[in-house]
């Protein structure tokens, strides 16, 4: 059986790096959250976030996370959907997570606002997914079809609570590359904030190799998977 009883100590290496990170450009570190990345793991894991402190776990798999979240009811912690969603799954996601962070597509978007419209006063928070690397296997709207699609959430998707982006570096070491990736993602939010006169706080970027980068550049959430389990052995 693995044991997680490094989580603490790798969550506190971690915090002290989004401080640096944050002090470095005179930023609170305070307004940075982590989002514990547990697919790949199991439930153990997910337990031990929580014990250290973690309050947000991101999945990317709706089966993997129902099946954990069965295993783990006591836990106060929220859920979010990390990866590409299908849209026959988006009633299990619905029940699955608090959040979806992966809106990609208008047909997407429409899919989770006609699930949510059967429960009355139901509602879902959820990021837009921008492919910012420019890499054609990733997921993600291009970034300038941005504007359109949240102009359509907001017209047509009431029980779309949008609250800001979301974004994958490039899979590349050139730091000053994936650090212009995560600032062409900041830049977008506050076009979009301005184009569609609502506020968007949420900015989910930066990953366990470069979450520094994206906390410089304005990061609220990072998303941190290896550098606090360790590698993924499957789960
Ligand atoms: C797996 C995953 C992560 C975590 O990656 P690590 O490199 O293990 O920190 C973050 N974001 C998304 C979208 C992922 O799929």
């Amino acid at each position: 059986m693995t044991s997680f009883e490094h989580v603490r100590d790798n969550l506190a290496a971690a915090m002290e790096a989004i401080e640096r990170a944050a002090g470095s450009v005179g930023r609170d570190p305070g307004e940075v959250r982590v989002v514990a990345v547990t697919k790949n793991h199991p439930p153990q894991a997910v337990r031990a976030a929580a014990q250290a402190g973690i309050r947000i776990v991101g999945e990317n798999r709706v089966q993997e996370a129902m099946e954990k979240r069965r295993e783990l009811q006591d836990l106060d912690v929220q859920w979010i959907m990390i990866g590409h969603l299908q849209r026959n799954k988006v009633r299990k996601a619905l029940e699955t997570f608090h959040q979806v962070h992966t809106v990609d597509s208008l047909e997407l978007a429409s899919s989770l606002n006609r699930v949510l419209m059967e429960t009355p006063d139901a509602r879902c928070p959820v990021l837009m997914e921008v492919n910012i690397s420019g890499e054609a296997s990733k997921h993600g709207v291009s970034p300038d079809l941005a504007q359109p699609l949240g102009e359509m959430i907001l017209s047509r998707c009431e029980r779309l609570e949008l609250r800001g982006l979301f974004g994958v570096g490039p899979l590349v070491d050139d730091q000053a590359r994936i650090r212009a990736s995560f600032a062409s993602l900041r830049r977008l939010r506050d076009q979009l904030e301005a184009a569609l006169g609502i506020h968007l706080p949420e900015l989910s970027m930066g990953m366990s190799s470069d979450y520094p980068l994206a906390v410089m550049e304005g990061s609220t959430m990072v998303r941190l998977g290896t550098c606090l389990f360790g590698p993924r052995r499957g789960f």
